[in-house]
């Protein structure tokens, strides 16, 4: 069988680079439950190596896991058969509220490609504490890979759920059953109808403020970052980061600016996708509708293929947040939204949709601002455009916001205490893990290697990130 399953390597990192940036009392408890859980392994499993909210959250949280001491794996999982990713962007779409329905040909198919991941995790005897899978498209492993006793598997759903579409949502909510643990980002998503079995945990997404992406860039940098990518720095300009996806609403967000500009001539627009997921195989569709619905401004200006880049994309995202005067995320559905936090960490004054996860950073009118409409947006920006005073008092909220809510290492507590209440309810003979202190699968608690199954995956190393000097 080819591999469906690769293994990524990250470099290591130091714990004591976040400490200046948190309140105390957070750092405490985290390197207290981190000791508590040393000894066993966990892992991140999603369905993308790179792209979207998921990829970026894991190749953060599991360095900061293992410099904590707790042994964290990351496998990327992407089954072979090439329909598995339409299916799998169709329950995405269909969950989030699409209207639609799933043929049985297709749940077979998305079963099927999940089974042959099962076998393959058998085959290789990869095991672990706690598994943590991402995202719809692993959803039914649970339910296909034997459970071991003293294993603990987490569902994380990071996806809008407000609003399912019912007969995708009666199919797939019973493979939650499988799980000793289900993760959402906000209080809203939980199904209804679960019951509290499995428990259920709510842990909001964060972003990573040591990033190339999240570390600052001086005004004049980003301005000649963006300048390469053929914005004039001398006119203002408005960004919305995403990839290009229906629910981002890059068509809102176009007639928003032809709004604002009537009152700000001069107005530039950035819509910046560059990275895409591979799990997601409709951006190309979207993009070209984008292109058609921007009718040739030469000021709206659109990025998708990540060729002849001035700079590396984080950096690329970083500039063109720093450089703008507002942001937006006009998303109609949204698990969370990534780019708003990145933003508003940058203290930029950030409009968004009032849905999802965007509900849960911005308060509006305090450090950002919520809206129901591209009229409401358009009205907005101009608000903002004209006001550089509340420009910098909303930012200023922002960015506070995020480091009391949405940095990264709340983000590894709020996993590891999920992982613990689970912990907490194996056997007693499990409770130091299955095979004594080590762990089901021998981690050592330490960053030492330690050999596992997971060595003999393919591996891909990601080299270490580049932060900007501070
Ligand atoms: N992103 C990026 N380059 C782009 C567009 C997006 O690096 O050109 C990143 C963005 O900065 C964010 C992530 O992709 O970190 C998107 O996460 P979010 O939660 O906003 O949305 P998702 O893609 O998961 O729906």
């Amino acid at each position: 069988m080819t591999s469906m399953l690769l293994r990524i390597n990250y470099p290591e990192m130091a714990l004591d680079r976040y400490a200046s940036l948190l309140p105390p009392e957070l750092l405490h408890e985290l390197t207290t439950l981190a000791q508590e859980l040393k000894g066993r392994r966990f892992v991140h499993a999603n369905s993308t190596a790179a792209g979207g909210g998921v990829a970026e959250i894991l190749q953060s949280l599991v360095p900061l896991m293992n410099s904590l001491g707790v042994a964290t794996e990351r496998v990327v999982v992407s089954p072979t058969e090439p329909r598995f990713f339409q299916i799998t962007k169709r329950i995405h779409n269909l969950l989030q509220g699409a209207e639609g329905s799933l043929s049985p040909e297709e749940l077979e198919v998305y079963f099927r490609c999940i089974g042959e991941v099962a076998e393959d995790i058998q085959e290789r005897a990869l095991a672990a504490d706690v598994w943590f899978l991402h995202d719809p498209q692993l959803l039914p492993l649970a339910s296909l890979l034997p459970k071991q006793v003293a294993e603990l598997r987490y569902w994380v759903c990071h996806i809008d759920l407000t609003a399912p579409n019912p007969q995708v949502l009666d199919a797939l909510a019973p493979l939650t059953g499988h799980y000793d643990g289900l993760v959402f980002s906000l209080p809203d998503f939980v199904p209804p109808g679960l019951n509290g079995h499995p428990p259920v945990s709510i842990v909001p997404p964060s972003i990573d403020p040591l990033t190339a992406k999240n570390t600052p860039l001086s005004r004049v940098e980003a301005q000649q970052i963006v300048a390469a990518m053929g914005i004039d720095p001398a006119r203002p300009l408005i960004t919305q980061v995403s990839r290009f996806d229906y629910w981002k609403d890059p068509w809102g967000v176009i007639d928003a600016y032809r709004q604002a500009r009537r009152s700000a001539p001069g107005l530039q627009l950035a819509l910046l996708g560059l990275s895409q997921a591979a799990d997601d195989p409709e951006a190309l569709d979207v993009l070209n509708s984008v292109r058609e619905h921007a009718a040739g401004d030469p000021d709206i200006h659109t990025y998708f293929y990540p060729v002849d880049l001035p700079d590396s994309i984080d950096r690329i995202v970083n500039a063109f947040q720093t450089a703008s005067l507002v942001v937006m995320q006009k998303s109609t559905r949204e698990g969370f939204g990534l780019t708003v936090a990145e933003a508003m960490w940058k203290g930029r004054a950030v409009i968004g949709g009032n849905v999802g996860g965007i509900r849960s950073q911005i308060e509006d009118g305090v450090n950002g601002y919520l809206v129901d409409s591209p009229e409401e947006c358009g009205r907005r920006i101009v608000e903002l455009l004209q006001n550089p005073d509340l420009r910098e008092s909303i930012g200023q909220a922002a960015r506070e916001r995020v480091r009391q809510q949405f940095l990264l290492p709340r983000l590894a507590l709020d996993y590891l205490r999920a992982a613990r209440a689970g912990l907490a309810q194996l056997p007693p003979r499990y409770t130091n893990g299955a095979n004594g202190a080590n762990g089901v699968n021998g981690a050592n608690g330490t960053n030492g290697h330690h050999p596992t199954a997971f060595d003999q995956l393919e591996q891909l190393h990601i080299p270490a990130p580049q932060a900007n000097p501070v």
